[in-house]
């Protein structure tokens, strides 16, 4: 990686906002924005297709890299495929949010993401642009060098809320129980921070910013401060810093 080119490390539990702070931030400085939960939903997404069970770790590590997985990181056309179809909306659904743990939980499937995430960023950073890369392990396991870290939490009951009007929009309106969100994203956040390998952590080194008492434009300011710092100790320390 070129020290030109920022990246942008977001970690967070489930409905913490990451997506639209990263998605804001990515359009606000033309960076690609790679969103990581999005490729582990995908593999998911074909885990369930080929009729695996998503809990039998030992037959999605055997073929985890059947699926071929393509995801968008325009801000403003974004979407992921598997072997080609559009699965954009269908990795949101249900089946997918209650397996997907289990299968992000497998080594050979985190090599293969990671693998995957680190190319997209090295592609974008050979155009000259910047990256912000969202999910779990990101700021500990991906990009340790990252220059800018950011874990964002905020309360479960308002991640909760913010998840069950999302999931209300994509039913079309059609009413979401808050009840049943906060103990899906309890379930998922304790499958994800006490797995063995790349848990969600927060570290040290990364600015933590608990959004239950702020607004997404005041989230997204915080976070285009810490990039235009980072971007200004980056070209004083020169290519090389
Ligand atoms: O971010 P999102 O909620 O879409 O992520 C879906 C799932 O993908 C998470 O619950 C987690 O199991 C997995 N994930 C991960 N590491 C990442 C991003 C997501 O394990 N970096």
């Amino acid at each position: 990686m070129s020290a030109t080119e920022i990246v942008v490390a977001i970690d967070g539990p489930a409905g913490s906002g990451k997506s639209s702070v990263s998605k804001a931030i990515a359009a606000q400085f033309d960076f690609a924005y790679v969103d990581t939960g999005a490729t582990y939903r995908a593999m998911a997404w074909w885990v369930l297709a080929e009729g695996i069970d998503p809990t039998d770790a030992e037959t999605v590590a055997a073929r985890c890299e059947e699926p071929r997985i393509d995801l968008a990181t325009d801000p403003a056309a974004l979407g992921v495929r598997v072997d080609g179809v559009d699965v954009s909306r269908a990795i949101r659904e249900a089946d997918v949010t209650g397996a997907v743990s289990h299968v992000s939980a497998v080594p050979q499937v985190r090599a293969r993401m990671v693998q995957m995430q680190r190319d997209i960023v090295a592609r974008a950073a050979a155009q000259g642009r910047g990256s912000v890369v969202e999910g779990r392990d990101i700021a500990s396991v991906v990009f340790p060098n990252a220059p800018v870290k950011v874990f964002l939490t905020a309360d479960t009951e308002i991640r909760a809320q913010r998840r069950a009007l999302e999931d209300q929009e994509r039913a079309g309106g059609a009413v979401v129980d808050v009840g049943s969100t906060v103990a899906g994203l309890e379930q998922r956040d304790a499958l994800d921070s006490g797995r063995a390998l790349s848990p969600l952590t927060r570290l040290a080194d990364a600015v933590h910013i608990d959004a239950t008492h702020l607004t997404l434009p005041e989230v997204v300011a915080l976070v285009a401060d810490l990039v235009v710092s980072a971007g200004s100790i980056m070209r004083e320390n020169g290519p090389h810093g």
